[in-house]
């Protein structure tokens, strides 16, 4: 799996644009890779309608609520309604920016599955974290929030995307030996806390300044089965 996140980046000029003139033109077999795109809430229905051939478009978030009285959110009736069937859950600035905790992003990781999405569920350290020895806790605990929630044929709607924070926006990526290390631990995790299935079968997506410079040799490495991308995903260079 291949996803853009696209932030809070875009216009409506962009959302036109960018699917005729790159989204519409990458070559790939639907069959072996799914590509994802993540845009705006503002901006899905524009990139939906502009892109024509099989990348999924996504929400970067939903809410905690149903529909009702909760201003400012949107429901995942509402994302379901508009054909949207993936959706980002636990991005780092989620987390960091707007207070979500480990069980706010289980809670609406379970709502998406249970509402029949896939989610690609974002964990990761901080740089003090990976400094003081404390990552594969880190995504333990992360991990475990959402374990709390799901069942275990649940997992088969999950992708895991490590996101080490450190990495993110900040073009220091990750070596493809630390992203692979803390790849192959996560594996681990899910086998014995999950299942041996989920274990084999869970695409686990690196991100953080993830390029065209750097994606071929972390995509070598054996448990890195994807990419979230971020600030390349607005660019050609996407392709
Ligand atoms: C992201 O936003 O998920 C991300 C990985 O960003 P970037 O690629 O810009 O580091």
């Amino acid at each position: 799996m291949v996803g853009g996140n696209w932030k809070c980046n875009g216009n409506l000029a962009f959302a036109k644009s960018f699917p005729a003139e790159v989204l519409n033109t990458l070559k790939f077999d639907p069959k072996k890779v799914d590509v994802v795109v993540a845009p705006t809430a503002l901006h899905l229905s524009t990139v939906q309608a502009n892109t024509k051939n099989n990348v999924h478009v996504a929400t970067q978030n939903l809410s905690l609520t149903g529909d009702g009285a909760f201003t400012g959110e949107f429901s995942v009736g509402m994302i379901r309604d508009m054909g949207v069937t993936h959706t980002l859950t636990g991005h780092s600035e989620r987390r960091s920016l707007f207070g979500e905790t480990d069980q706010d992003v289980a809670v609406k990781t379970k709502i998406a599955i249970e509402n029949g999405m896939n989610v690609m569920v974002c964990i990761g350290e901080q740089l003090e974290e990976r400094e003081t020895g404390k990552t594969d806790e880190v995504n333990a605990r992360q991990l475990q929030a959402v374990a709390d929630e799901l069942s275990e044929g649940q997992w088969g709607n999950v992708v895991v995307a490590y996101e080490p924070v450190w990495a993110i926006g900040t073009g220091k990526v990750a070596t493809p030996q630390v992203a692979q290390e803390t790849h192959a631990e996560i594996r681990e995790w899910l086998a014995a806390n999950v299942s041996k299935e989920a274990a084999a079968t869970v695409r686990i997506l690196y991100g953080g300044s993830v390029s065209d410079a750097n994606a071929a040799e972390l995509i070598a490495m054996e448990d890195i089965d994807g990419f979230l991308v971020g600030g390349a995903s607005l660019k050609p260079a996407f392709h």
